[in-house]
C-alpha cells in the first residue's frame, strides 16, 4: 500500500517537475533563437524631473515576443536566463540595440540618457564581465549618455571584486544607479565608497507610500549627505508625486508618467519637449 503511494506520489510530482526543467531549457536555449530571429526589443520608459516633468532620459527594458507564447515579460525570464552564462550575450545585445537606438534621439544635452539594467549574474562571473565591459567599450555611443543601473542586492553580494568594475566605469563616464534601492541590505560605510551617482528608491515603498514615508524620508536623507540623485520608481497617482516631490525626491518614473514606449514614440516625446522648450525661450526673448 505505502510503496503504491509512494510510486503514485511521484508519478504525480515527477511530471510538475519535468515540466519545470522543460521550461528553463526551452528558454534558455530559445534566447538565442530569440536574438537571432529579432523576436526582442527593447522599450524606454521616461525618467523625469519631478519639478519641472521634463523628461531627463529613459530606462530600457527588455521585452519578448515569442512566436509561440507571445509576449513575455522580463520577470518571467531574465531569472531563468541568469542561470545560465546566456546573460552575457543577451546583455551585449542590450547594451549594442540601446546604443544604436540611442544615435536616433534628439541629444538635449548630457541629461537625455539610456539606463541599461546590468544583471548580478555578469558581475559574479569574471569572463561574463568581461564580455560586457568589452561591448561597452566597442558601442560607438557617448559614454555620457549611458546609464548603468545595477540593484542594491547584486552590488553588495560581492563587494570587493565589484567596485574596481565599477570604478572603471565610472572614470569611462557611465553614470551608476543602484537599482531597487531599500530591499537590499547595503552597508553604510560602503555605500560611501561607491562611485554611484545615485539610487532609485524600490517600487514597493512608493506603492505604500503611506506606511514607507519613514523609510522614505530615511532614504532622502541619506541620499542627500552622499551627494547622491535619488529616482522613486513606480510612480503611479499624483498623490505619491506631490508627496515625493515635498520629501524632496529629485526624480520619478512610473504610468503616471508614461508607460515604457518603443524607441519612436520616446523620439517623439523628446522632439515635443525640446520644441515646447525653444518656444519658450523665444517667448522670453522677444520683445513684447
Ligand atoms: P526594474 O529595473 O526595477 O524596472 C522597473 C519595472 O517597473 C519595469 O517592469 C517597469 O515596466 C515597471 N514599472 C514602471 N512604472 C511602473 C508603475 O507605475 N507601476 C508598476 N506597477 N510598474 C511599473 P518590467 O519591464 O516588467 O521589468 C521588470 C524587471 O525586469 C526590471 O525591474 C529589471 O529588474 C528586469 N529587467 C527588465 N529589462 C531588463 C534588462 O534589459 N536586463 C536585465 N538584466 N534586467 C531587466
Ligand atoms: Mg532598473
Ligand atoms: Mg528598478
Ligand atoms: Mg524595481
Amino acid at each position: 500500500e505505502a510503496k503504491r503511494a509512494g510510486r503514485n506520489r511521484a508519478s504525480y510530482f515527477l511530471p510538475a517537475m519535468h515540466r519545470q526543467v522543460e521550461e528553463r531549457v526551452a528558454i534558455q536555449q530559445g534566447i538565442s533563437i530569440a536574438i537571432a530571429e529579432n523576436q526582442l526589443h527593447i522599450e524606454y520608459q521616461p525618467i523625469v524631473n519631478l519639478n519641472n516633468k521634463k523628461i531627463i532620459g529613459a530606462e530600457a527594458l527588455l521585452r519578448w515576443h515569442h512566436p509561440k507564447r507571445g509576449r513575455l515579460g522580463p520577470e518571467t525570464f531574465i531569472p531563468i536566463i541568469e542561470e545560465s552564462d546566456q546573460i552575457g550575450p543577451l546583455t551585449v545585445w542590450i547594451i549594442e540595440t540601446v546604443s544604436a537606438e540611442l544615435k536616433t534621439l534628439p541629444d538635449l544635452g548630457d541629461t537625455s540618457k539610456l539606463s541599461i539594467n546590468i544583471s548580478s549574474a555578469i558581475l559574479n562571473k569574471p569572463e561574463l564581465t568581461a564580455l560586457v565591459d568589452e561591448a561597452l567599450k566597442k558601442v560607438d555611443a557617448p559614454n555620457q549618455r549611458i546609464c548603468l543601473e545595477i540593484t542594491e542586492t547584486s552590488l553588495m553580494e560581492d563587494i570587493d571584486n565589484t567596485l574596481p568594475l565599477l570604478n572603471q566605469w565610472k572614470d569611462a563616464g557611465y553614470s551608476i544607479w543602484m537599482d531597487d534601492f531599500g530591499t537590499g541590505y547595503s552597508s553604510l560605510s560602503y555605500l560611501a565608497r561607491l562611485p554611484i551617482d545615485g539610487v532609485k528608491i524600490d517600487r514597493s515603498f512608493i506603492r505604500d507610500l503611506d506606511n514607507s514615508k519613514p523609510v522614505i524620508e530615511t532614504i532622502l536623507a541619506l541620499a542627500k549627505t552622499m551627494n547622491l540623485l535619488t529616482v522613486s520608481e513606480g510612480i503611479e497617482e499624483t498623490y505619491q508625486q506631490q508627496e515625493l516631490t515635498n520629501l524632496g525626491c529629485g526624480f520619478g518614473q512610473g504610468y503616471l508618467y508614461s508607460e515604457p514606449l518603443r524607441i519612436e514614440a520616446l523620439q517623439e516625446r523628446l522632439e515635443q519637449q525640446a520644441k515646447r522648450e525653444a518656444h519658450q525661450l523665444l517667448q522670453f526673448k522677444l520683445p513684447k
